[in-house]
């Protein structure tokens, strides 16, 4: 492989834009690919399509170093070393929908070449293995394939690629493994080079042990709920414990986004369809999925029903600091809030105000006042410091019931109560002090 050439990256999403502009900061050449016409012409034009902070920036920087194309002809003149970060979404059997991976892996394979395959996208464990007798069956025996997964999290996704806490490389040969860890020149940290389906897995356990973690806690604060314990200062307490550590013990309204929900559910699915049943993931998603509703339950005891009230909720996005909405528990929230009989209002810094169709029957306003001007009650959904740091006293001025949920935990109590708020949190059922400590919880 010529090291100087071009890396060719297959998907400008959230992993493959944010790779893209790392490795050109690293001091490669990279070719950006995508079927999706318009944000290609979007990112010739200078604009990034996606919200992910100082990605912009890193792009402009760095813009001599990269191009852009919807051609794979282009693509694989240029390119021999091709990470694939097309997206793996859920089909409807549960199983990772491998469609957009075969498509690129077969547009490549059709034009020949030697060329290695880094497969970035989270793909099932056996992947790799099934990609490259597929290789060998077309006769492509010049591609090889590396399996090195992602871990970044949307929100902080070019700190997490340039200072990850581990790179992982599945390769069946030492040179790929080396070529592949070449790349990364530049990044300190530990590199792990294993067989191509143990990588795969890695990225899968990961996945879901985090899941597990934000599933135990909300668990945990349930209890506390019941018991009269504060779930903030248990997880303080936890965490303080090497053996447990303090990340991923936010309790909250549960995890989103484009990641865990599918991951989890595919590892699930993965387990189930070679004959294992894998109890605990589904004790995780379920968990998962009655956390997001709980805030309805809370809602319906303070107000007495739900029919005719008016419900502001504050953020939409799965996490802050990002414009993704996928899996956001906001979604499942607003519609069972509209099919309560509740009149919906929300606001979200990085959503235009309008109609949306992930939120039917929800008005979305630009400001958080006008979404809780009149309103029964608010739900803060996403931690967007803008929310944190609202000014608790002009809301409970414009709500017709000052009442606030905390999905998030993310609000001091009593600064909420000095305001003259009714607060409610997740967890929390007694009053005591906020522990400092770490917050970044909610979702890779
Ligand atoms: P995304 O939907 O943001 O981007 C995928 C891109 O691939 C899109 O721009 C799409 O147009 C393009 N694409 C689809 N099929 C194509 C094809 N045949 N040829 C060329 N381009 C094609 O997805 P994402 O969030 O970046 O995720 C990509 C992969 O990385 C997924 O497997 C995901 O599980 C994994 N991952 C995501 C994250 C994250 O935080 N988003 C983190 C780690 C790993």
């Amino acid at each position: 492989m010529d090291a100087a050439a071009p890396i060719g990256v297959v998907g400008t999403g959230y992993v493959g834009l944010v790779s893209a502009a790392c490795f050109a900061h690293l001091g490669h050449r990279v070719v950006c690919m995508d079927i999706d016409a318009a944000k290609i012409a979007r990112l010739e034009r200078g604009e990034v399509p996606i919200y992910e902070p100082g990605l912009e920036k890193l792009i402009d920087d760095n813009r001599a170093r990269l191009s852009f194309t919807t051609s794979y002809d282009e693509l694989l003149a240029a390119c021999q070393v091709l990470l694939i970060a097309v997206d793996t979404p859920p089909s409807h059997s549960g199983d990772a929908d491998l469609s957009r991976v075969r498509h690129a892996v077969g547009e490549i394979a059709a034009r020949g070449g030697r060329r290695l395959l880094i497969m970035k996208s989270t793909v099932p464990v056996g992947t790799g293995e099934k990609v490259m007798a597929d290789l060998e069956a077309l006769g492509a025996t010049s591609m090889t394939y590396v399996s090195n997964p992602e871990f970044l999290r949307e929100g902080a996704a070019i700190q997490d690629f340039l200072e990850p806490d581990r790179i992982v490389i599945g390769a069946t040969c030492r040179e790929d493994a080396d070529a592949v860890e070449a790349l990364y020149r530049g990044i300190d940290t530990d590199v792990l080079h294993t067989a191509v389906p143990t990588a795969e897995m890695v990225k899968y356990a990961s996945n879901a042990f985090l899941a597990t973690k934000i599933s135990f806690i909300n668990e945990i604060a349930n209890v506390c709920e019941h018991l009269g314990a504060d779930v903030r200062t248990v997880a303080h307490g936890m965490g303080l414990d090497h053996r447990i550590g303090p990340h991923f013990l936010q309790a909250g309204i549960g995890y989103g986004g484009s990641c865990f929900p599918k991951d989890v559910q595919a590892l699930k699915q993965l387990a189930g369809n070679s004959g294992y049943h894998f109890q605990l993931l589904n004790a995780v998603i379920e968990v998962n999925a009655l956390q997001k509703r709980r805030v309805v339950g809370k809602l319906k005891q303070r107000l007495g029903g739900l029919r005719g009230a008016t419900v502001a909720l504050l953020g939409l996005t799965f996490k802050p600091h990002t414009d993704d909405l996928r899996e956001a528990a906001s979604i499942v929230l607003a519609s069972r809030l509209h099919h309560e009989g509740a009149l919906v209002r929300a606001c979200d810094p990085m959503i235009d105000a309008g109609a949306h169709p992930l939120f039917a029957g929800v008005t979305i306003v630009d400001e958080p006042l006008a979404a809780l001007e009149g309103a029964d009650a608010a739900v803060l959904v996403t931690e967007w410091p803008e929310f944190i740091r609202l000014d608790w006293a002009a809301a409970a001025a414009v709500m017709r019931r000052p009442l606030l949920i905390d999905g998030r935990n993310c609000i001091d109590p009593k600064v909420v109560a000095a305001a003259g708020m009714e607060y409610e949190g997740i967890g929390v059922g007694e009053a005591g002090p906020r522990p400092t400590g770490d917050r970044d919880q909610v979702v890779a």
